[in-house]
């Protein structure tokens, strides 16, 4: 049976990469924080039989002792500050956790090649992020590097390593994944504060959603499509870089105005959101949109759900919590 070691665990994508994994039968293995609390217990109820271990992004020395210790087939490297917002609010600890961390899990994974002599396969989720204010749209894997944020550049830094490491004779591949959504997306993301409100004022029949940029575009997926990505970009015989898109861009505008709809506040949507320059960031990608042709065409990968129907799965969950009919981890 294979074996599989994922950190990041127990965001949005590792407990969805978790379950499908555990599904195909390969054996789940997971870094956890000491103080993983109330999200180890929703992992372990979507999947449970996952083998955790505890250790911290910060500690480049535990990755090398669980790498060698699990021996796994395949490493999926999730675990990072993922918040652009908060990447202005911790760059050094962004730089850190999101950038050199990386490169730590590739050398562990490298020496485990190295002294095994079996392939060890990795994967670095990259970021659209990297790409910043865009030369050109939509990118690609040949769009140059040049973010415009702290967890752009962390980001970035990690990316190249993957290829620096690609070029010693590890087999990383990297996944350049534009947003994905789902409702186990955190409540600090824009997109879920969005729904949650939405819901809220739908159910409260007043409110308004505070917002920063209404203007930024950005190319929104559905999270189990995107994890899927990253098991066909490992699996794949030769490891590259991939887009992983829908191709289609929508505002934070039209996210707010679909959410909205669909929790029943149609005409009236616009009464609803506020912009609050408190939400402004220093610097923005105006516009992010991906061409995933080299996914499709190498790894057979497409996108199965589309924008309108993303919001409204959110929506609908947000609903069915404020009703008490799901749980946060459904
Ligand atoms: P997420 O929900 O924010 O999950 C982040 C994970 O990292 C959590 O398991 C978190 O653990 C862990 N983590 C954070 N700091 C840590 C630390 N110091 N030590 C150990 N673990 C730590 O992120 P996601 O949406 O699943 O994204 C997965 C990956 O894809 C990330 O690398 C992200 O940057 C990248 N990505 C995501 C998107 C997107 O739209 N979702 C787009 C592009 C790239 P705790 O539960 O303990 O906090």
């Amino acid at each position: 049976m294979p074996r599989a070691f994922i950190t990041g665990i127990t965001g949005q994508d590792g407990g969805y990469l978790a379950e499908q994994l555990q599904a195909e039968g390969v054996e789940v293995h997971g870094m956890v924080r000491a103080d993983g609390g109330d999200a180890v217990r929703e992992l372990l109820s979507r999947a449970p039989g996952v083998v955790l271990h505890q250790g911290d992004l910060g500690d480049s020395d535990r990755f090398g002792e669980l790498v060698a210790d699990i021996r796994p087939d395949e490493i999926y490297n999730l675990a990072a500050i993922s918040s652009v917002a908060y990447s202005w609010q911790e760059p050094v600890l962004t730089a850190r956790l999101s950038g050199v961390a990386a490169a730590a899990i590739f050398e562990a994974a490298w020496r485990l090649q190295e002294n095994t002599s079996r392939r060890v396969a990795c994967l670095q989720p990259s970021s659209a992020e990297i790409f910043g204010h865009a030369a050109v749209s939509p990118q690609d894997e040949s769009t140059p590097v040049r973010p415009v944020s702290p967890y752009g550049a962390a980001k970035a830094f990690a990316h190249h390593m993957a290829g620096v490491y690609r070029g010693r004779g590890l087999h990383v591949a990297t996944c350049i994944l534009f947003n994905h959504e789902s409702p186990r997306r955190p409540l600090v993301f824009v997109t879920r504060k969005i729904t949650a409100a939405a819901a809220r004022i739908s159910v409260e029949g007043s409110g308004v959603i505070r917002l920063g940029n209404l203007e930024a575009r950005r190319d929104w997926g559905w999270a189990p499509d995107y994890v899927d990505a990253m098991v066909r970009a490992v699996r794949c015989e030769t490891a590259g870089d991939y887009v992983v898109a829908t191709g289609e861009t929508h505002s934070v505008a039209d996210f707010a105005q679909a959410a909205l709809r669909r929790a029943g506040l149609g005409d009236r949507w616009r009464d609803h959101i506020e912009v609050d320059p408190e939400f402004l960031r220093p610097a923005e990608a105006p516009t992010l949109v991906g061409d995933a042709g080299k996914a499709q065409r190498e790894l057979g990968w497409a996108p199965t759900v589309r924008f309108e129907e993303v919001v409204g799965r959110m929506v609908d969950h947000d609903m069915e919590l404020l009703h008490g009919r799901a749980s946060v981890a459904q």
